[in-house]
């Protein structure tokens, strides 16, 4: 349909596309100078985020927009958006390498997702990478022979007999792990290896463009002074640094991983027993129903076996899943007897227990709806 339109809308609108264009020259000229910049910490060894300088650059910028009659979130959200696409940007200038004596960093599982991204950011990063897969345990003494360190990225239920089965490291060869449970696999590695050891978990999925502002936790294993560059340089990628012992890691993983994991699994499970049109509930959606829809729908594009690992191998999995089921029996129980003075009573007393972080929560979840609303497609 050809929209209706006048000639002072016309001339208006010329006008707006003039804007556009040099809006766009401008932009074109700050993604120069990201690169410049990016060269130069490349060059230095800088992480490419930079938490203190994006701060203030932001304050700085809210306050000339609103002194310009400029939303200051309009301006926060869009510069936001633009260096966010910085971060991807310098990654493909590459890293400067931490640690240039290093023997060749060994990949078991590199073929795999978190795996290739890790071997990817070595690789980018000047260190010679060599890939250890299940094909390959023919070959495994030669290919750690003189391993400057080893990085165990396997499934979950593999991990422990895959670590058994290395061959004797260097003395000196860090071994390290991604896995999402810290406890078993750091155990395994320490009795496996004398040398210096490491438990990390990236609480990102392999499909991060970049690792500016995501969270890698670690559990210190022995030897830290052997393994300082290698935290260094998870910096530099962008990454922030989380540390807990494993016995606090997998207790807290139980209720922000496993936890949620299981109930996305069992929403999911019960929209289809109900036979739910995604369509049409589609249609009804406002963002944050849209939002929860995609948070439980994102589950099932990916690994089953990933999540299955994760919910199974917490010990404390099957304890916890109960105590959820006794609380939604009790909130049923005050449906079942229609008392909304009951409902009242817990909401206030979850909201008191939430605090300021119910008030946080709503800002940030109003402008990840926003964005949301921006980025829908039908
Ligand atoms: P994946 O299935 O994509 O990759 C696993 C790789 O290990 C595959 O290439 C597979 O061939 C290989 N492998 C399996 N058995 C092996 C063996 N015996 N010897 C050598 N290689 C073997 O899995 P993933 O998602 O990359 O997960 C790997 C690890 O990373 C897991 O411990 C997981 O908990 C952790 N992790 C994954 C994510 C994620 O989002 N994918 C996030 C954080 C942590």
């Amino acid at each position: 349909m050809v929209e209706p339109t006048s000639v002072a809308l016309d001339a208006l609108r010329q006008q707006i596309d003039e804007s556009d264009k040099a809006l766009l020259e401008i932009l074109r000229r700050r993604q120069q100078l990201v690169a410049q910049v990016g060269t130069i910490k490349h060059q230095e060894g800088l992480p490419i985020y930079a938490p203190a300088r994006e701060a203030s650059m932001l304050a700085k910028r809210r306050s000339e927009a609103e002194a310009m009659g400029l939303s200051p979130q309009l301006i926060e959200d869009l510069l936001r958006r633009i260096m966010r696409e910085s971060y991807i940007s310098e990654k493909e200038i590459g890293f400067k390498r931490v640690n240039p004596d290093l023997g060749p960093v060994v990949i078991v599982g590199g073929g795999g997702k978190l795996g290739g991204l890790f071997a990817q950011l070595f690789q980018l990063s000047g260190y010679p990478v060599r890939l250890l897969e299940q094909g390959d345990w023919d070959n495994a003494e030669a290919l750690v022979a003189d391993a400057g360190m080893v990085l165990v990225s396997v499934p979950i239920d593999v991990t422990e007999a895959v670590i058994a089965k290395l061959p004797p490291l260097p003395a000196d060869c860090l071994l390290v792990d991604l896995t999402s449970i810290k406890q078993a696999p750091l155990a395994a590695m320490l009795k496996a290896h004398a040398g210096p050891v490491l438990g990390l978990h990236p609480m990102f999925g392999a499909d991060v463009a970049s690792l500016a502002k995501q969270v890698v936790v670690v559990c210190e294993g022995r030897m830290p002074e052997q393994y300082q560059w290698l935290l260094e340089q998870i910096t530099i990628w962008g990454a922030r640094l989380h540390h807990a012992s494993a016995v606090e890691h997998d207790q807290a993983m139980q209720l922000v991983q496993a936890m949620r994991h299981f109930t996305a699994f069992v929403y999911g499970m019960h929209l289809k027993r109900e036979h739910a049109d995604i369509e049409q509930l589609l249609q009804f959606s406002s963002p944050i129903y849209r939002l929860e829809l995609a948070m439980v729908g994102r589950l099932f594009a990916q690994d089953a076996n990933l999540y299955a690992d994760i919910i199974f191998s917490q010990p404390d999995t099957l304890a916890r899943a109960r105590h959820y089921l006794d609380r939604y029996q009790q909130a049923l129980a005050l449906l079942e007897q229609g008392d909304k003075a009951g409902f009242n009573r817990i909401f206030a007393n979850v909201a008191h227990w939430f605090g300021d972080f119910a008030e946080q929560f709503q800002h940030e979840s109003a402008n990840m709806l926003m964005m949301a609303n921006d980025s829908r497609s039908v």
